[in-house]
């Protein structure tokens, strides 16, 4: 609620991300494959052009709704971009009809990325409309990572918390900065103030970052409110309000000279935060960290130190750097809980990259212990980049982006934060909560698919 003088009334300012079609520039694999049994096909047109009178647009665009038949050549060359999946035609005419997922689409993606998710992307950033999945859901329940995890909507049917268009406003705005735990009225604090962000997402820094993406994630980020992270300073001077800068020996005394809001550097690098926080009072500096066994110990030492905040990492596949690889859910929830009994928690924003692919993830990194997330792959998939084979490590990814429009990249980078930002808004209302900052950590909301196979089934031998 915003008040904008004494006399006026205050009023609510709903916080939107205005999005519009940003159709794909390069040619996306069709996701079906239709296709018809000639000869019956032609025995069967024969029979319905006298049932319909000849009527050749009734015939031929039978009996799909989606205009796969309406060609010139109806359902003997079929439009297969326009097929949604509906199985409809198959259905009606098992004996003609076959619809499959095509070659092309599933060899979209790696081991990680799924075609589907790849899909969801693409859609989501065109469009900048929320995916729609009409036909019921028939996959499994649960799975690995993010999947393992379902968050409790038991408050579904609060009236006034209907999501996207619901009349109560709900925040999901979030702080990165160290808080103050205490107040000293003695002397003047000179700790960096924190920074708010109108969303729980930044972009990370990208695997292959030309200068056209570049600018596009630069146009994005200022045209949302967030940051974007980069290890590169020297593009320019252009949206720099909005960069995050990843400091290393090089780029110090830049970084020094611009004085930049928020700094990153690498963890193992103690002597850099040293210098930042002498050099930079007022921004807030946080440590990049890689996700491994001893993480959470290494978190609270560096609260301890005075950082600001954490950005943890896995790699782009979501797996931590552990001997024994675990999902970055797990080991952000495990340094968020020790966090906490160490009563260091609210001294530390904690941003998580590696793995968050889909607007899900985002709810689901917070209920594990993130305040943010950062995306990286996501971003490049959005722009249409191609996949040339496994894309997990981060020094040696296969993604590579093609020549894109800065101003056609921001625009899908925007469409695919509006969804997302969409589709938090749903969670949360669901989840009866009107701000996102609430949910950070909030594993009583949520129920792992893990947890709850243990409890049910411990002790009951399978047979073989
Ligand atoms: S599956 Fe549905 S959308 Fe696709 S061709 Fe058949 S009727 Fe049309």
């Amino acid at each position: 609620m915003v008040l904008d003088s004494e006399t006026k009334p205050s009023k609510y300012e709903r916080f939107r991300i205005e999005t519009e079609p940003a159709p794909h520039v390069f040619q996306i694999p069709n996701r079906f494959d239709v296709s018809a049994r000639k000869v019956r096909l032609a025995a069967m047109l024969v029979h319905e052009a006298f049932e319909f009178k000849l009527n050749k647009e009734v015939v031929l665009s039978r009996p799909c709704i989606y205009g796969v038949f309406g060609g010139h050549f109806g359902g003997f060359k079929p439009l297969k971009h326009k097929c949604v999946g509906c199985m409809r035609c198959v259905q009606e005419y098992p004996h003609i009809m076959t619809v499959k997922q095509s070659d092309e689409y599933k060899r979209l993606g790696d081991s990680f990325w799924t075609p589907e998710a790849v899909f969801t992307i693409l859609n989501e950033a065109s469009t900048g409309k929320i995916p729609v999945k009409g036909m019921g859901y028939k996959g499994a329940f649960g799975g690995e990572g993010f999947d393992g995890i379902w968050t409790d909507m038991s408050e579904i049917v609060r009236p006034t918390r209907d999501g996207v268009y619901g009349r109560e406003y709900i925040s999901t705005c979030v702080d990165i900065g160290r808080k103050p735990t205490s107040v000293d009225f003695g002397r003047i604090d000179q700790s960096p103030s924190t920074v708010e962000v109108p969303v729980p997402i930044i972009f990370d820094d990208l695997p292959a970052f030309d200068f056209d993406v570049w600018n596009a994630v630069g146009k994005a980020a200022r045209k949302v409110g967030t940051f974007f992270v980069t290890h590169d300073q020297t593009r320019g001077e252009d949206y720099r309000e909005r960069m995050i800068p990843i400091v290393d020996d090089n780029s110090l005394d830049e970084t020094l000279e611009k004085r930049p809001s928020i700094v990153e550097y690498d963890s193992e690098r103690s002597d850099l935060f040293e210098k930042l926080s002498d050099s930079l009072p007022s921004s807030i500096v946080i440590a990049r960290v890689p996700l491994r066994e001893d993480t959470a110990d290494r978190a609270c030492k560096l609260a301890r130190e005075g950082v600001h905040g954490l950005h943890l990492y896995a790699d782009y596949h979501g797996q931590d750097y552990s001997g024994d690889p675990r999902h970055i859910s797990e080991s952000v929830k495990e340094v968020h809980q020790l966090l906490v009994k160490e009563g260091l928690r609210d001294q530390v924003t904690i941003i998580a990259s590696g793995g968050i692919t889909l607007a899900e993830h985002v709810p689901k990194a917070i209920i594990c212990g993130a305040d943010l997330v950062g995306i990286d792959t996501t971003v490049l998939v959005a722009l249409q980049a191609e996949f040339l084979g496994e894309t997990r490590d981060r020094n040696s990814y296969k993604l590579r982006p093609r020549k894109i429009d800065p101003a056609w990249g921001a625009q899908r980078l925007v469409n695919l934060f509006g969804v997302w930002h969409d589709q938090l808004i749903e969670i949360l209302s669901a989840m009866g909560m009107r701000d996102v900052r609430r949910l950070r950590g909030d594993i009583g909301r949520s129920m792992m698919d893990a947890e709850l196979r243990e409890q049910s089934f411990k002790g009951i031998a399978w047979a073989t």
